[in-house]
């Protein structure tokens, strides 16, 4: 199938790109790179009048350290975070992740900033971001705006960004210790996948998030909570905080898992998260 005819602009600056996404707001997308969006307008899911091309705005794809702040552009692609030092130093389990997505192909066009926005259920980054405290930085006509990672996506394919908003930036704070993301892929894509962090503060409290198995990743309090006043314990205890907070999340059965299942590998992978930042803890 074809998409249905939409005119294309390519700006070349930001200013021009926030013009046009504001001139066009009742029927407008960006387009980054275009291996989510461009499938879903072919299958006709998705039908837009203007799409405002963002890879000409070079600013976009920049990867900067700025004191305990590593920006990411949201046209760096996959393979750019998965080859930058910067992150390969600062955050290896992010470098690691965008180095195994998809594939080469997926990974050369496909951005951070498509990934968090087109918010498809399966989608790794935004639940080791989320897990990592990252906060969003958003444009518009009407200037800009944060909001956390964790906030950002609230349902399948369904995010707090504005129809003329563009995302900027993601700003992660460097303040973790040990940081672990672990999934289960099939076929191509993840069903089950969790992040664990702990802060270098010893009273920042741990983060564990789940994602790739309800509608959008959500933190996993019970087991936050057990890993905070259990630090380095892997018990049964710890897998039941996790198995109930699991329990109250809506699961479907799908093509690629049962519900049952995909409770089972989603406990699964949580547990490696954690066991993974306990083995980091103890070689720090
Ligand atoms: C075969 C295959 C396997 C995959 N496997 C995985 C996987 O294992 N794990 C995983 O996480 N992902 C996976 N993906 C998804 C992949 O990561 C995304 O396709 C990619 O990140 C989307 O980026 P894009 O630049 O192509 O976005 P586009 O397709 O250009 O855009 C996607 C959506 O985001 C919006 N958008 C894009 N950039 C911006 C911006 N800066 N501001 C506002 N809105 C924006 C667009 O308007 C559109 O709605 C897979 C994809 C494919 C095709």
């Amino acid at each position: 199938m074809l998409p249905r005819p939409f005119t294309y602009h390519r700006p070349t600056s930001l200013d021009e790109a926030v013009t046009l996404m504001a001139r066009h707001v009742d029927d407008v997308s960006p387009y980054a790179g275009g291996t989510e969006l461009l499938l879903a307008m072919k299958m006709h899911f998705a039908d837009y009048e203007h799409l405002v091309d963002l890879k000409r705005i070079s600013e976009l794809r920049a990867v900067k350290r700025n004191g305990g702040t590593l920006s990411i552009g949201a046209l760096a692609t996959h393979a750019a975070i998965a080859a930058d030092a910067a992150i390969q130093g600062s955050l290896p389990a992010l470098a690691g992740l965008c180095g195994s997505i998809a594939n080469a192909r997926v990974r050369a066009a496909g951005t951070i900033g498509g990934n968090l926005c087109f918010a498809e259920p399966r989608a790794d980054p935004p639940v080791l971001l989320a897990a990592l405290d990252a906060q969003l930085c958003l444009i518009s006509a009407r200037g800009e705006r944060h909001v956390a990672a964790s906030q950002f996506i609230t349902g399948a394919l369904e995010t707090v960004r504005a129809p003329d908003e563009i995302l900027l930036r993601i700003d992660i704070p460097l303040t973790a210790r040990s940081t672990r993301y672990e999934r289960v892929v099939h076929g191509h894509r993840t069903v089950a996948g969790a992040a664990a962090v702990i802060a270098q503060d010893a009273h920042a409290a741990p983060r564990v998030w789940l994602g790739c198995v309800a509608t959008h990743p959500v933190a996993l309090p019970n087991a936050e909570a057990h890993v905070a006043a259990n630090p380095g314990v892997l018990d049964n205890a710890l897998t039941q905080a996790i198995a109930s907070d699991i329990a109250r999340l809506d699961i479907a059965d799908d093509e690629d898992a049962s519900a049952d299942y995909r409770r089972h590998l989603a406990t699964t992978v949580a547990i490696r998260a954690i066991t993974a930042t306990v083995e980091q803890e103890e070689r720090a």
